[in-house]
């Protein structure tokens, strides 16, 4: 896989799109200068990469828009030693996102055929996660709990319990909470029992699965 002036060029373009959108995040927005989408696409879509649209992926599911990534990691505000939980790896390219930002990312994927296939574009990448594994992500990941920041890539119909209880005091979690259609919203911990809660802008996920065997 290459990364050639062409893609470069275009991704540029796309990033200034970002911004025109109202992405104002300088540390995200350059991070995406420098990930190569087209890297995490279905090699059929491959000239598609750097269009600001959700594109299907392997098991039905889809690599998010480049907006919706930008967005979310804006509200996440992920600082250098933050220990960061994804719900759903999905294509990989939102935990290489990530990854820009801070080297403690953990991430996890319910479906079996994605997780192998983007184990296996991880390592030829080069890519590091602390811990990318199979399971279910209604759970959170309680072996490396508590977390700074936890941000959900699928859409729940009310927020997974585990996953607020998986939140360090002052950790932030961003997920898309709705049926149809959701609104993405932040949850910040103040306490050992009180959350605050913001609702920003509306999106559509794929659904977050459950009780999936
Ligand atoms: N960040 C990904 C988004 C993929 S779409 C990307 O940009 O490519 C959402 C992903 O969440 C899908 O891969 C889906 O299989 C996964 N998912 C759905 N339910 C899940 C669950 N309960 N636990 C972990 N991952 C889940």
């Amino acid at each position: 896989m290459e990364d050639t002036p062409k893609y470069q060029g275009l991704r540029k373009q796309l990033i200034e799109q970002l911004r025109e959108k109202g992405i104002q995040d300088n540390a995200v927005l350059e991070v995406m200068t420098q990930v190569p989408r087209h890297f995490f696409m279905d090699p059929s879509l491959i000239n598609f990469a750097y269009e600001d649209n959700a594109y299907p992926i392997a098991a039905d599911q889809t690599i998010s828009q480049p907006y919706t990534v930008a967005y979310q990691s804006q509200l996440l505000e992920v600082g250098p030693t933050d220990k960061v939980l994804e719900i759903g790896t999905g294509s990989g390219y939102q935990t290489a996102v990530l990854l820009g930002l801070t080297p403690h990312v953990y991430t996890i994927e319910r479906q079996q055929l994605l997780y192998k296939k983007t184990q296996r574009l991880f390592t030829q990448l080069g890519l590091r996660p602390k811990k990318h594994f199979f399971g279910d992500g209604y759970l959170g990941f309680e072996q490396a709990a508590p977390y700074d920041r936890i941000l959900v890539t699928a859409a729940a119909p009310e927020v997974p319990k585990a996953l607020l209880n998986q939140l360090k005091v002052g950790g932030k979690m961003i997920i898309p909470i709705g049926e149809n259609e959701q609104f993405m919203t932040r949850f910040t911990r103040k306490s050992a029992t009180a959350f605050d809660k913001e609702k920003f802008g509306r999106f559509r996920f794929v659904p977050l699965l459950q009780n999936k065997s």
